[in-house]
């Protein structure tokens, strides 16, 4: 009778996921934790309602809607879901409504403690959290039952073969019940996210179609200009001075439409065949006056002698922008360092700086289109970084602590050639 009973509360506990993802795929409701609060709270008070009767207990999966709500709708939605189960258990009363009391604050309290840490962690990691802090409300239910037992002493609740069964078979019960429901979250998120990168980049592509277009139509004119002026130059004494500003400014704005150029399209010129650290030990020197003028340390530490096949200029490029970012990000007396290593089959470009970081949201941003900080900022920079190393068949991985740094990784594949031609 028992196994029946929980099988159905895995249904409930199961309908809110199913539910919520599907009014929200639909848009019939936006992401709202009370809203989520609610449908979990209506969960763990069903179950207690079709709750299996014995001994003198209520055994039922409650704490599976408890512990989800607060993992996967927050603390605002935990603490609705948690009401619901404390008013339910109140209107149900009975001889351990105490003990229900004394289980539910100890039980809630460690989910709520480790939410943030839910959150940092990885998809499969949190589906194996859901299951280990998902058996700490059994744990103590059991705890506490043990110590109720011992001291009372009740003839009509006593440790015995069909009790111990019980027990095994509720434990068991639970935890398949938050597999399924973590995994089908886990699920619901992934696709979310999934339909949004899509969206993402849809739209991506057609900015970076428009921009290339009219990039390439203003690059033209701007070319004659600057071949004019540099003409006039020579002859033209009375506006001399203001000669070497207008042509900067013009190399400029081309800088600028290259950029673009580059980001809506990255053409992998001239394939070579060269060695990291060289690259590296470049960068260090080109970039080194300009970091020495911030009054910044710049250092370099190899770590492999790898090898690589791809448009070398492309790289150095892609290189550059991040080095300069993380320069730009850096106070006078910070350190960037850059660090060559390999990992499996791949190779690591890590640079490091000591410098203001990202919040969170920033830090979502960073590489998207246009996105940027600085008052003269183009918000090219990275865009074009990743573009390139992604088309190189590498990744580009940013993270980042607020006033403490920033730890941009390139990751580029040792193994298969990087000469194919770019998507
Ligand atoms: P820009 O440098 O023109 O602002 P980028 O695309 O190069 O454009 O950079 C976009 C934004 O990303 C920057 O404005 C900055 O806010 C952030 N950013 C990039 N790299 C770092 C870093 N190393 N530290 C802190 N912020 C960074
Ligand atoms: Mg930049």
């Amino acid at each position: 009778m028992i196994v029946e009973k929980l099988l159905l509360h895995v249904l409930i506990v199961l309908a809110p996921v199913l539910s919520y993802s599907f009014l929200f795929e639909h848009r019939k409701i936006g992401r709202s934790p009370y809203f989520l609060g609610l449908l979990y709270g209506a969960a763990a008070s069903l179950c207690m309602y079709f709750a299996y009767y014995d001994s003198s207990l209520y055994w039922d999966l409650r704490y599976v809607p408890v512990v989800l709500s607060i993992f996967y709708g927050g603390p605002i939605s935990g603490v609705i879901t948690i009401a619901a189960l404390m008013l339910t258990r109140t209107a149900m009363g009975g001889e351990t409504l105490f003990l229900a009391y004394i289980t539910a604050v100890i039980s809630c309290a460690v989910p709520f403690l480790i939410y943030n840490y839910f959150w940092q962690s990885n998809p499969k990691k949190r589906v194996y959290l859901s299951i280990i802090i998902g058996s700490w409300p059994t744990l103590v239910q059991l705890i506490i039952l043990f110590i109720y037992i011992y001291f009372k002493k009740d003839d009509f609740l006593v440790f015995d073969q069909r009790l111990l069964s019980y027990i095994a078979v509720f434990g068991t019960i639970q935890i398949l019940a938050f597999v399924f429901a973590a995994v089908l979250n886990e699920s619901v998120i992934e696709r979310n996210l999934m339909k949004d990168e899509i969206r993402r980049s849809e739209k991506q592509h057609t900015l970076g179609e428009l921009a290339a277009s009219i990039a390439h139509e203003v690059r033209n004119p701007l070319t004659v200009v600057k071949g004019f002026l540099q003409l006039m130059e020579g002859e033209d004494e009375r506006h001399k001075h203001y000669y070497p500003l207008i042509l900067s400014e013009l190399g400029r704005a081309e800088n600028i439409i290259s950029d673009y150029l580059n980001f809506a399209k990255p053409e992998f010129k001239k394939i070579e065949t060269f060695p990291l650290p060289l690259l590296v030990m470049e960068l260090s020197i080109l970039l080194n006056p300009y970091a020495l003028k911030e009054g910044i340390s710049l250092t370099h530490t190899i770590e492999s002698d790898a090898v690589i096949t791809t448009d070398r200029n492309q790289l150095k490029q892609a290189l550059i922008n991040i080095l300069k970012n993380a320069v730009e990000a850096t106070p006078t007396e910070g350190r960037v360092t850059i660090k060559l290593m390999e990992e499996d089959d791949t190779v690591k470009i890590i640079v490091r700086d000591t410098g203001k970081g990202m919040t969170k949201e920033q830090l979502a941003r960073v590489g998207s289109l246009f996105f940027s900080t600085k008052e003269q900022g183009t918000g090219l920079g990275t865009m074009v970084s990743t573009r390139i190393i992604e088309s190189m068949g590498g990744r580009v991985d940013y993270t980042s602590k607020l006033g403490k740094g920033t730890k941009v990784s390139v990751t580029l594949p040792l193994t298969h050639l990087l000469s194919r031609e770019p998507v």
